[in-house]
Order: C-alpha cells, then sequence, then structure tokens
C-alpha cells in the first residue's frame, strides 16, 4: 500500500488530534484526582477533629508552663527582654515533648509553632496561638489553635525584674520581703522617706481580688482580708503580667496592682503604696491610719478607689 502526500496531511492530523485529547484527558483526569484529594481531606478533618480538641485542652497547662518558665528565668536572676518572644520559645519546647506523645498515642505525625502570645481583655489571662499540622496516611491537616492561660497562682516577677535579685530582696512564706531593696531605689530616685520602704512586704503569688467593686475594701474587715490573703487588683495604670517579665512597672496594656505593705512607726509622707506607684508613677501618699505600724500608705485617688478613707477623712 502507497500512501500518497494527502494521506500524510491525514495521518498527521490524526496523530495531532490524538495527542491533544490524550493531553487533555490526563489533564481533566489529574483534576479530577486533585479536587477527589480535597475533598477526602476536608472530610477527614473530622477525623482529625477529636486529635485537635484534645492537644487544645493540653495547650493551657502547657501555655501556663511556658509562662512559669519566663517567671523562673527571672527569679533566677536573668533579664527576659522580650516577654513574648522568650515565653514563644519556651512553648516551642515544651510543645516538641508535647508532640512525641500525641504521636505516640494517635499514630499521626505532628509538628507545631507558637504564633503568639498576647494579652486579652481581661490581665489574668494571656492568649497563646500555636499552628498545629498533622498527617496521617498522607493527609494532611493544618490548623490554628488558641487557648487562653491563666497567670493566677504564678510568682509575680515584677519585683525581681525592676529591682534585680542583687537588691537583696528574699521570697518566703508566700510574700516577697524587700529588706532593703525598695528604700535603695527610693533613694537612688531622690523620693521622699525612702526609710519607710525598709522590711516592706508584698504578695508572691498572682491572685486575683474577690471584693469586687473595690470599693467593698472600706467594710469592716474586707482590707484586712485582702492583705492577709495578698490580692492583686485589675487596674489601667498597673502593668500586666507579660511587662512584668520585662520589669516595666507601668505599660499601656490593662494590668493589675498590688499594695506594697510598709511595717514602720513613721507616718511621713512617702511613696503611695500601690506598686505601679512605686515602681514608675512616684507619688506621695500618706497612712491610712497613722497608729498603725502595718498600715497602708495611699493617695487619694487610690483611696477612692478602694473605699478607703483616711483617721482625717480624706
Ligand atoms: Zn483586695
Ligand atoms: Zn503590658
Amino acid at each position: 500500500m502507497k500512501i500518497d502526500s494527502k494521506g500524510n496531511i491525514i495521518v498527521g492530523s490524526v496523530a495531532v488530534l490524538i495527542v491533544s485529547l490524550l493531553l487533555i484527558a490526563i489533564f481533566i483526569i489529574t483534576s479530577i484526582n486533585y479536587i477527589e484529594s480535597e475533598n477526602i481531606e476536608l472530610k477527614s478533618n473530622n477525623n482529625f477533629r477529636y486529635i485537635v480538641d484534645d492537644y487544645s485542652g493540653s495547650l493551657e497547662n502547657i501555655g501556663r508552663e511556658s509562662i512559669n518558665d519566663a517567671t523562673q528565668k527571672v527569679y533566677n536572676g536573668l533579664p527576659v527582654l522580650n516577654s513574648e518572644n522568650q515565653i514563644k520559645k519556651n512553648l516551642n519546647k515544651h510543645l516538641k515533648t508535647s508532640n512525641k506523645d500525641f504521636e505516640k498515642r494517635y499514630g499521626v505525625k505532628i509538628s507545631s509553632e507558637a504564633i503568639s502570645v498576647e494579652n486579652t481583655a481581661s490581665p489574668w489571662k494571656i492568649l497563646l496561638k500555636v499552628k498545629l499540622n498533622i498527617e496521617k496516611d498522607n493527609i494532611k491537616y493544618s490548623d490554628i489553635i488558641e487557648r487562653n492561660a491563666s497567670v493566677e497562682g504564678l510568682r509575680d516577677p515584677l519585683p525581681l525584674a525592676k529591682l534585680t535579685i542583687a537588691s537583696g530582696i528574699l521570697t518566703y512564706d508566700e510574700k516577697i520581703h524587700y529588706k532593703n531593696a525598695i528604700a535603695g531605689y527610693m533613694i537612688l530616685h531622690n523620693l521622699k522617706s525612702p526609710q519607710s520602704y525598709i522590711e516592706a512586704t508584698a504578695p508572691l503569688y498572682i491572685k486575683k481580688c474577690p471584693y469586687d467593686p473595690y470599693t467593698h475594701h472600706g467594710d469592716p474587715g474586707v482590707l484586712k482580708d485582702c492583705l492577709d490573703k495578698g490580692y492583686f487588683h485589675e487596674s489601667a495604670d498597673g502593668s500586666c503580667y507579660l511587662c512584668r517579665l520585662e520589669g516595666k512597672g507601668k505599660c499601656p496594656h490593662y494590668g493589675f496592682e498590688v499594695f506594697i505593705q510598709t511595717h514602720t512607726p513613721l507616718n511621713n509622707e512617702s511613696l503611695s503604696c500601690s506598686d505601679h506607684v512605686v515602681f514608675s508613677d512616684h507619688y506621695n501618699g500618706e497612712k491610712i491610719d497613722p497608729t498603725d505600724w502595718d498600715s497602708l500608705i495611699l493617695d487619694s485617688s487610690h483611696r477612692k478607689k478602694y473605699g478607703l478613707v483616711g483617721e482625717d477623712g480624706q
């Protein structure tokens, strides 16, 4: 059989057509596969859901531990220059260990990375965000997990971060014993009556004061109980936990304040005893009860906030 030039053109055209059709078919099949595999991934998200829930649940404790590690660093006498980065670093370390447990428990591959450590509307809680990647049988799943970690029960890092371990601050009996540390700081900053703050004390652990609204502190027995239990109070002027780690007595975030209790027979005007005043704002107050060695030294606006008046009714 002899093929003429016309036949060649026909064979050639058919060949091009077949190749084109093949390419289109391959493209369509690949696309369908791709779409199907995406569907599988979406469907299987529900299968990953219980792993993700379990993981989120564990993040609260791990987050708290990571914050506490940063606090421990301060208590070891080392500075925390950027508390968010420090906590993220601690978090990644803890997550690495925890990921291995999850891999064993669920037979999956897990990797994760701390994304952010942020303040929340409540100064008692810190928001942690973690990117979580899970893989099983070539099916991949990614999610960003958010969880609040409470700072209640952790130590207040501000006194040590601010005054350093070399200042002679001691911690025992659930209290910070300032010894000569605040007096020394006040002399350095040329503040009035530094000797009033010799042997001053403050609570060591963050505890939220239950006497809300705070004006109840003027009710019989409330202030005494608040000081005995060592409660902290919400305050727009006081610094947040993250800034406390960095030794900042004041910050732009919504934070908390605590009374630094003096134990002195002196009745001199001296720094008002809210910790943001002692460590940053530096304005004076007077003893609520001049006859009481343990009386708080407070300015008029803090007296108003806590419903406390002096003997002279101020
Ligand atoms: Zn209180
Ligand atoms: Zn802050």
